[in-house]
């Protein structure tokens, strides 16, 4: 079943979520419905708390052909999506950052350029309980980065320049709006 998505605006978004201590049915199932609304609504990405929840879990499915570099070539050929990431933690990254278009669900109709790092090293806990590491490149490691930031409370609106911000201060000011008419 897909589920509301929650809006700037929404205090959840705000909240610092909470270690998960046991990879149970509800995790399953709380993952499970994520997909289905991140599907539901054409994301790449998915925070628990972009679905009113506070569990330390996000989601990502890059598209392989989304998955490819300024020279054309696949960036993470071997990482096998989608992915369920639970108790996410970025480990490392190398210097390169890449600044790039970022979108997301909580924003909609919002883009904006953001500098990420290039890549980027991560540990996190799959759906079978699993620990497991991973080395992302470009988009991948772009949406690490973004829903990691989620699990922390910050959002897309913190990461754009000054500039940006302003640029869509009103567009912004009717998203919260909207949002709390709807809470
Ligand atoms: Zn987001």
């Amino acid at each position: 079943m897909s589920l509301p998505i929650c809006t700037y605006g929404n205090p959840v978004l705000r909240q610092k979520a909470v270690d998960v201590m046991v990879v149970d049915d509800d995790i399953r199932a709380l993952a499970k419905e994520m997909f289905e609304t991140m599907y539901a609504e054409n994301g790449v990405g998915l925070a628990a708390e972009q679905v009113g929840r506070t569990e330390r879990l996000f989601i990502v499915d890059i598209p392989a052909d989304s998955d490819v570099g300024d020279d054309g070539r696949r960036e993470n050929p071997s990482v096998e999506m989608p992915l369920v990431c639970i108790n996410p933690k970025i480990t490392g990254h190398t210097a390169d950052v890449q600044v790039g278009p970022e979108g997301c669900l909580s924003f909609p109709e919002i883009f904006a350029n953001v500098e990420r790092w290039y890549e980027v090293d991560a540990e996190y806990i799959d759906l079978d309980g699993i620990p497991r590491t991973i080395h992302a490149k470009g988009l991948l490691a772009r949406a690490i980065q973004h829903e990691s930031d989620h699990l922390d409370g910050v959002l897309l609106v913190d990461r754009m320049s000054h500039v940006k911000k302003v640029a869509i201060g009103g567009k912004l000011k009717r998203l919260v709006k909207e949002t709390k008419k709807a809470l």
